[in-house]
């Protein structure tokens, strides 16, 4: 009938424009899933079992796509070992956080190499490369979901009691269980408003549950008060024990505890040592020193003693 042509009509068009909009849709979706100038081996190398959080950067040359002309960081060498904690410090636009980002693969290097257990980023799948990482970030995401959702993000199908574990673990507890619903307490945007010291132990849980050998601590410039101070270092004292630690450092607790600091300066390692060695020296680091971690120079002394 006239009726079932048209309504067949219509029908065909509709489907014409749903199938556009799969298509549409579709292509999105591999967009999406391609990270830009990132690409995955096709014949990964595995990343040896156990892990052991070696880090090894070797003569890395980076610029980023937005600005080639402008090297982000130099010919850049270092080590870490296995269960070695290192601070890196460096004034404002050195490279600190951008050995982050190249540790994670969020871009390539241009020059030289970087390896994790041996095994060159660019040979290993992303994936399992970022499963060797938890990273501690100095401004934490907390999303509208309960306190259990948000810290199972660490590892998602966590079970309940490991969650708890590693809330307790991160000095979280206690202030979870007060919250009015406890761990079921929705947080975030239409839910309880948590503290700046309580985000960072919230991350904390994250990066416990997550159980990575290395450890990436980009630590909080914004001061604490000093109980919530105490809490988050003796929580981030637990979470480093028996891992590699790289630690973008913004305390003086923090320095003075390292195996290690690394003092960047304009993309390059310009001193090494520990604070004590380091403030002796008087260079670079004795500056920043007594700046950044608002120790006058009495107290930068004392703690070199
Ligand atoms: P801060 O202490 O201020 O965080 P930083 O030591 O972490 O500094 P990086 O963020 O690693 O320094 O920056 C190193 C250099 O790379 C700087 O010159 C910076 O301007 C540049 N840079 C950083 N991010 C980008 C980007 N996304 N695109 C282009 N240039 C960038």
């Amino acid at each position: 009938s006239v009726f079932a042509a048209g309504a067949l009509g219509a029908l065909s068009e509709v489907w014409g424009e749903l199938s556009q909009a799969a298509g549409a849709a579709e292509r999105l979706t591999e967009l999406l899933a391609e990270e830009p100038g990132i690409k995955a081996p096709l014949d990964p190398k595995p990343m040896p079992v156990p892990a052991r959080g070696e880090i090894a950067f070797d003569r890395v040359s980076f610029a980023y796509p937005a600005s080639p002309d402008r090297s982000a960081l130099h010919e850049l060498s270092f080590t870490i070992r296995p269960g070695e904690t290192v601070a890196i410090v460096g004034p404002s636009g050195a490279g600190k956080t951008t050995v982050f980002s190249l540790l994670q693969r969020f871009y390539d290097v241009d020059g030289g190499a970087i390896g994790v257990d041996g095994i060159d980023l660019r040979e290993a799948d992303p994936q399992a490369l970022r499963a060797r990482m938890a990273i501690v970030p100095q401004d934490v995401t907390i999303f509208a979901a309960s306190v259990r959702d948000n810290i199972a993000f660490g590892r998602p199908g966590a079970s309940d009691a490991e969650i708890e574990a590693a809330a307790r673990a991160a000095q979280a507890e206690e202030f979870i269980l007060r919250l009015g619903r406890g761990y079921d307490t929705e947080v975030g945007e239409r839910g309880v408003t948590l503290s700046g010291g309580q985000r960072q132990r919230i991350a904390i849980a994250r990066a416990i549950l997550r159980d990575a050998p290395i450890l990436l601590l980009d630590e909080a410039t914004s001061a604490l008060d000093a109980t919530s101070e105490t809490l988050v270092q003796e929580a981030l004292a637990g979470l480093m024990r028996a891992r590699t630690t790289l630690v973008i450092a913004h305390r003086l607790a923090t320095v003075l505890e390292a195996d290690r600091i690394l003092v960047m300066d304009d993309g390059r390692i310009v001193e090494e040592g520990t604070h004590r060695s380091l403030v002796a020296k008087g260079g670079l680091y004795a500056e920043l020193a007594r700046l950044q971690f608002d120790a006058g120079a009495g107290a930068l002394e004392g703690a070199a003693e």
